[in-house]
């Protein structure tokens, strides 16, 4: 009998760590999209099958196993629906499975206690170790008052009851444990994740994002015949801010641009912060007059923008911005796609500043585009 409760409390402890994999990017819990809590009811319904049948057979129809710790880690963290979906699941397997018989109707009777018990417990305001031990400790009294009903006998149960309680109350410590090492572990991953992607200050992608964001774009390009444009963004005299106004006042500025910039773009467009003050935006998809287009929307939300500094104060800023297109038949160029963008910035700040620029020319005649670097161009970049 130890053995096999034993598996039982195995298997319970690889579904929460499978549980946890699978959950990582973003936690489970009772606010999360429907499917998503569907799906782990599906699971703890599965969980819930496979324990049955590692169970142990108490009389010719009663299986004793760890299954209500299915549903009570589903009212946890998945909510009522969830927890119903399983139960119904369960049920139904018990009854098609084991047939219909007193038994059966004891042990779906079983789930629905301890669904209504566990229900009430989790609306008391207490915490959630308090919870979790209360709701064990009532499954195992509900669970025992129905072993000596089907055993017929106090006595008979006596055989059973005691290994059974020493099981399940090992097994809820183990789980709460493990399910708090698992969430400590999976924030974590988490944060660094986001470390590892976003740029602190302003929110949006980093320079590592960014590169890899680049790559998967031009892949489009040699693959799907798409166009891929860059936008290289650079504030004008930034410098004059953060003297005049102070370096916290700098960051307002420079977390307000990177909104602004979002804002101006699409939802796929990659919005990235590539320097101090130089931002980019990968905009896939996209060929060279709509880019110019697109920067030009952005330079004129930046213009007329006021920027709200810590100390209330209101400020304009202005942007200089690069841009250029890669497309399929200038693949061979793609290495100086980035370079393109950051002359056509220079021509940009060499030019008066507040501008959009390209120092490429593509004419696109039935979609087939040819890219003209305008060297005179590069001239006056290359001049500053
Ligand atoms: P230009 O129009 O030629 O771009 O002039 P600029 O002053 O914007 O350019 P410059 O490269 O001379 O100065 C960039 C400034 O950006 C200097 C630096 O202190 C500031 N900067 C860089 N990173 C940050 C940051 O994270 N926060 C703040 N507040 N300032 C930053
Ligand atoms: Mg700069
Ligand atoms: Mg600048």
């Amino acid at each position: 009998m130890i053995r096999d409760l034993f598996i039982n409390s195995t298997i319970l402890t690889t579904f929460i760590f499978i549980a946890g994999n699978v959950f990582r990017n973003e936690p489970l819990n009772k606010t999360s999209p429907m499917g998503k809590r569907l799906l782990a009811g599906l699971g703890a319904s599965i969980l819930g099958i496979i324990l049955m049948f590692f169970g142990i057979s108490i009389t010719d129809h009663s299986i004793l196993d760890l299954r209500h710790f299915a549903v009570l880690l589903l009212m946890f963290y998945a909510g009522v629906k969830p927890t119903l979906f399983c139960i119904v699941v369960l049920s139904l397997f018990r009854v098609l499975f084991f047939g219909v018989n007193t038994s059966s109707i004891i042990a779906i009777i079983i789930l629905i206690l301890v669904f209504l018990g566990t229900y009430f417990i989790l609306k008391l305001k207490i915490s959630n170790w308090f919870k979790w031990m209360l709701i064990n400790l009532y499954s195992l009294i509900v669970l025992s008052i129905a072993v000596i009903f089907v055993m017929d006998s106090f006595k008979d149960s006596l055989r059973v009851l005691p290994t059974y309680w020493i099981i399940s109350i090992s097994t809820c410590l183990v789980i709460y444990y493990l399910i708090k090492y698992i969430e400590g572990v999976n924030e974590a991953f988490r944060k660094l994740k986001k470390q590892a992607t976003i740029d602190s200050l302003t929110g949006v992608n980093n320079v590592r994002t960014f590169d890899k964001n680049f790559n998967a774009f031009v892949e489009r390009v040699i693959n799907h015949d798409e166009k891929l444009s860059l936008l290289l963004i650079d504030i004008d005299h930034f410098k004059v801010v953060n003297d005049t106004y102070g370096h916290p006042a700098g960051d307002e500025v420079l977390k307000q641009l990177a909104s602004t910039i979002k804002h101006s773009t699409r939802a796929f467009d990659v919005v990235s912060r590539v320097g101090g003050e130089e931002f980019s935006v990968l905009l896939p998809d996209c060929m060279h007059k709509r880019a110019m287009e697109v920067g030009e929307r952005i330079r004129v939300a930046v213009e007329r923008k006021m920027f709200v500094l810590p100390d209330g104060t209101e400020i304009n800023i202005t942007v200089s911005i690069g841009v250029s297109t890669l497309s399929k038949e200038c693949i061979e160029k793609k290495d100086n796609f980035i370079n393109e963008a950051d002359q056509g910035l220079y021509l940009a700040k060499k030019t008066g500043r507040n501008k959009v620029c390209s120092v490429i020319e593509q004419k696109c005649t039935n979609n087939v585009c040819d890219c003209m670097i305008k060297e005179d161009l590069i001239k006056k970049a290359a001049s500053r």
